[in-house]
């Protein structure tokens, strides 16, 4: 633990004193007045403890971080009939990328691009009005995180629903093609709002606990999914969670993660734990720059790479 706790303080320390920070995401006007010098990283692991650096505490917007629970969500209700509206392969384009939809009749290539989430959104909704949707995901993370503080920002969800015409371009596509089931306006409105919960890292790193243990939550280890089921979120993970720079993160950081906008990233490590990074300006790919740079300290630090052996 002390390796950890040291680990994690070296890290903040450089973290700080960096000026390459990359350019916070200006697109959703309200995440531009994010201070970029914001860092904070929290790991928690499965046997328990929580350690943390930095502006841990802070609640940041988790963006496209929110797509490995609707997906987790979504698994759980409708299956594996989900992946008849949704691919599992990595897309090799931008996170709002329409190009592939054409080729692929309205099928997006993964969960973690903006369309396959838009559709899973979509599928969440069935039978349900959005309020009740939004509601079962944000109860869902207070669930998982064990923290009933966790709510969404409205004017982060309203600043996207104002600005969001690719979202509302991709989800008006796939209506064409037959894969969305709603009006795009109700889908599109459970993903803002999903997209704008905000959480701090070490909600996070609670939230992304079940992921590295098998799928059971690990203070009362009831089974939140299957084992198998969190193994194939992680590698969606791996193979998807950073859009086109995802190869990039499985070779230099070698751990499943999801990243958001809002400069956040969830990392898995199964059989350790879980860990969440933030600070807020994005590389030319829209992933956390120093976030990436700090999880592939830490993980080189605590040789955490999924690829060394145990
Ligand atoms: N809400 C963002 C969007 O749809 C999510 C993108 C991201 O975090 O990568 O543009």
């Amino acid at each position: 633990m002390a390796e950890l706790e040291k680990a994690l303080a070296d890290i903040a320390a450089e973290m700080a004193a960096r000026t390459d920070r990359g350019n916070v995401a200006t697109y959703i006007p309200q995440l531009g007045k994010i201070d970029p010098q914001k860092f904070g990283i929290a790991v928690a692991t499965n046997d328990g403890s929580v350690l943390v650096a930095g502006d841990a505490d802070e609640a940041f917007s988790i963006q496209s971080i929110s797509k490995v629970f609707t997906l987790t969500l979504a698994l759980g209700e409708v299956g594996d009939a989900l992946w008849k509206r949704v691919g599992r392969e990595p897309s090799g384009n931008p996170f709002n990328s329409i190009v592939q939809l054409e080729h692929e009749n309205g099928i997006p290539r993964n969960p973690f691009i903006n369309a396959g989430a838009i559709v899973i959104s979509d599928i969440m909704l069935a039978g349900h009005r959005p309020r009740e949707t939004i509601g079962e995901i944000v109860r869902f993370v207070r669930f998982l995180a064990d923290d009933d503080t966790i709510a969404i920002d409205h004017a982060v969800a309203a600043s996207e629903q104002a600005t969001g015409f690719r979202n509302f371009a991709l989800a008006n596509y796939m209506k064409s093609f037959g894969n969305l089931r709603h009006p795009p306006e109700l889908s599109l409105g459970v993903y803002f709002h999903q997209c704008a919960i905000a959480m701090s890292c070490r909600q996070l790193a609670m939230a992304g606990r079940f992921l590295a243990n098998d799928g059971r939550h690990p203070e009362t280890g009831h089974s939140v999914v299957s084992a198998e089921r969190a193994r194939r979120i992680a590698s969606l993970m791996l193979t998807c969670g950073h859009y086109d720079g995802s190869g990039e993160f499985a070779f230099k950081v070698g751990i499943p993660g999801k990243s958001g906008v809002g400069g956040g990233i969830l990392g898995i490590v199964p059989g350790v734990g879980s860990m969440a990074v933030w600070s807020p300006g994005l590389n030319a790919n829209g992933n956390s720059q120093l976030g990436s740079i700090a999880l592939e300290m830490l993980a080189k630090a605590m040789n955490w790479s999924i690829f060394a052996p145990r």
